[in-house]
């Protein structure tokens, strides 16, 4: 079959003009090019997909090199992996030398040859994966499908390559349910059977291997599909044994999607399913994902923010009080528990926090207090601390209002203690609510 029309429809421009110039160059050298992985799926499929990959069969490596040469475009090579990334604007391409893999255990990285197409392709996770567009010359745009992946998509069909495949690499039962759940398709008999039986091989799989397929998982665009797959399978059990869907989760993502800038919502995401998690217990997912400190800590803030709602849950606070509970606390925790919390009032609290009371400036800094003869120490700090807080509750609107509060705190030398007792009352922001790091 020949795909040459499809492949120029399908991809953009810039890019056809870029992978012409990849095989007409290892052409010169000797070398064939190949289309592979998602892009070649997702041609057949009719969904766009500019993350490309191809593969050689010569040297991937000298070939990106020569191309770089002439070209305006960012190379990164891994001379230890053969690949070479090239970027160009929106698009990645990726460029790997053909190589055969094998397993010396289960969940081990793999050994790595060199190796033809066809090795290439068997290595790969499931047939609608393992299919290739040939870029040679000769047989430009022929379909190069020796493992059935096209009537595997006919027949919306995932299917593992060989029966030892999830055994071999556990992360592809991850990849199984999320390939199955965006693209609606079902797990081939077998490869369920497999699947089910190799769940607990995903104890070989390293911490940073499960936090990457989990990452992609959450990058979908109905990451609870996908959830909901892995906790009736056992699979999210065998990550955390705490973990489970029940329903709870799907409605909090919805919202979450929502509220949430695309960037963000994989984090937030994580923040609702380890939402109702004991600190032990998140502790034990933080530890098994290997997470980067950034992400735990604002795992560690959603929880101990959980554990502070009732505080929020009361009417009328004052948003001095709102803010400060929570002006330490990471706006995406914050977040979760506006969307997590059963209770109307606190989500409300935590809403005004995110969407105004945090922004709320005093007009007077530092510097202008000086201007007004307050001289620099913790006076000062303080002044600023009780002129925030008058803003926040109204007590001051416009910056005459500040500069006459300030006046008034203002201490004069002979009162100068009395003044700082007096203050130090008023100000509100005390360590006490702030989160313990
Ligand atoms: P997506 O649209 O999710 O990016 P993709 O097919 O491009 O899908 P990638 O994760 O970008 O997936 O990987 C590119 C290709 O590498 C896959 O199509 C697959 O052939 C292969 N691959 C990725 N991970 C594995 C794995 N664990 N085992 C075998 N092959 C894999
Ligand atoms: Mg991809």
């Amino acid at each position: 079959m020949n795909l040459a029309s499809e492949v120029e429809q399908y991809l953009p421009r810039q890019i056809l003009e870029l992978v012409a110039g990849i095989s007409q160059e290892a052409d010169r050298l000797g070398q064939r090019t190949y289309l592979v992985g998602g892009v070649v799926r997702d041609l057949l499929l009719g969904y766009p997909n500019f993350d490309l990959d191809l593969v050689i069969e010569g040297d991937a490596l000298r070939l990106a090199q020569q191309i770089a040469k002439t070209r305006v475009i960012k190379l990164v090579t891994h001379p230890r992996f053969g690949t070479a990334k090239l970027s160009c604007g929106d698009f990645t391409l990726d460029m790997a030398t053909a190589r055969r893999e094998t397993y010396a255990k289960p969940g081990a990285l793999p050994t790595v040859m060199p190796g033809i197409l066809n090795d290439d392709l068997f290595r790969r996770d499931f047939s609608i994966n393992a299919m290739a567009i040939s870029l040679a010359p000769n047989n430009y745009g022929e379909l190069i499908d020796p493992y059935h992946g096209k009537s595997d998509l006919e027949h919306r069909s995932i299917r593992v390559l060989h029966p030892k495949s999830f055994s071999d690499d556990a992360t592809r039962i991850l990849r199984a349910i999320r390939y199955e759940q965006r693209l609606g398709f079902k797990l081939e008999t077998q490869t369920a059977q497999l699947l089910e039986r190799d769940v607990p091989m995903l104890r070989t799989i390293s911490a940073d291997r499960i936090r990457h397929e989990l990452e992609l998982i959450l990058r979908e665009k109905y990451p609870e599909h996908v959830i909901k797959r892995l906790d009736e399978l056992g699979v999210l059990q065998e990550i955390n044994p705490s973990l489970d869907y029940n329903g709870w989760i799907e409605g909090k993502f919805d919202k979450a999607r929502k509220l949430s800038r695309s960037r963000q919502l994989p984090s937030l995401y994580l923040c609702l399913l380890a939402y109702r998690l004991s600190e032990e217990e998140n502790e034990q997912l933080i530890h098994r994902l290997n997470l980067p400190k950034k992400l735990a800590c604002i795992l560690h803030h959603t929880l101990r923010l959980k554990s502070l709602l009732p505080l929020l849950d009361r009417p009328a606070m004052k948003h001095s009080e709102i803010y400060c509970l929570l002006h330490e606390y990471n706006p995406l925790a914050i977040q979760a528990n506006a969307i997590a919390s059963g209770s109307p009032l606190a989500r409300s609290n935590l809403e005004l926090f995110l969407t105004k009371l945090r922004y709320m400036k005093t007009s007077l800094d530092g510097e202008k207090l000086k201007g007004l003869g307050i001289s620099p120490g913790p006076e000062l700090g303080k002044i600023l601390q009780t002129l925030h807080k008058a803003k926040l509750d109204g007590e001051v609107k416009t910056k005459a209002e500040e500069e006459k509060l300030a006046l008034l705190l203002k201490p004069r030398e002979e009162e100068a203690e009395g003044t700082q007792t007096k203050i130090t009352k008023q100000n509100i922001f005390g360590e006490s609510s702030r989160p313990a790091r």
